[in-house]
C-alpha cells in the first residue's frame, strides 16, 4: 500500500513537473525562442562543419578551434599561415538580414554584442600583427562560390 502510494505520489510530482516546465517554455518569448534555437553557439555548428568538410574534401590540412590564438579560430591553416573565423550573424553583429538588435533586455543584448564585436577585432589584429592572414565568412554568406573563392583566398593566388 505504502509503495503503491508512493508511485502514485511520484507521478504526479513527474507530471507536475512536465508541466511546469511546459509552461516555462511558453513564457519565453517568441523571438527568445527563436533566438535560442538558431544562435546557440556550440563548437560545431553548420556553418563551421560546411566549411572544414568544403576544405578537407579539397585537400587541405587544418587544426580547428585552436586554443593557441586569439579567440580560437574556428580552422587554422599552419602551411599557409591563415586563420579562418566563422561568424554567426547575430553573435557577431554581421550588417546583414540575419542580423536585428532584440527588443527585450536592449541594454544587456547591446552592450554583450557591442563588446563581441570589439573582440573580435581584437583578435584579428593580434593575428595580423603575428603575421596570419585572417579571414572572416559569415554564415549568411556561405555557399559554393564563397567556398571557391576561399580557396584562392587561402592560397593567396
Ligand atoms: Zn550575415
Amino acid at each position: 500500500m505504502l509503495c503503491l502510494q508512493y508511485l502514485l505520489k511520484l507521478s504526479l510530482s513527474i507530471l507536475h513537473h512536465t508541466w511546469i516546465k511546459r509552461k516555462m517554455a511558453d513564457n519565453h518569448s517568441k523571438e527568445v525562442r527563436s533566438m535560442n534555437m538558431s544562435h546557440i553557439r556550440s563548437k560545431d555548428t553548420k556553418p563551421e562543419i560546411i566549411v572544414r568538410s568544403f576544405l578537407h574534401r579539397k585537400g587541405f590540412r587544418f587544426r580547428k578551434n585552436d586554443k593557441r590564438y586569439p579567440g580560437k579560430p574556428d580552422v587554422v591553416l599552419p602551411k599557409y599561415k591563415t586563420a579562418i573565423y566563422i561568424n554567426g550573424c547575430f553573435w557577431h553583429v554581421h550588417n546583414c538580414d540575419n542580423f536585428v538588435w532584440p527588443k527585450s533586455n536592449t541594454e544587456y543584448w547591446t552592450n554583450k554584442l557591442i563588446n563581441n564585436k570589439k573582440r573580435d577585432k581584437k583578435y584579428h589584429d593580434q593575428m595580423r600583427e603575428k603575421g596570419w592572414k585572417v579571414i572572416v565568412i559569415w554564415e549568411c554568406e556561405i555557399n559554393e562560390d564563397r567556398l571557391q573563392r576561399l580557396i584562392s583566398e587561402i592560397k593567396g593566388e
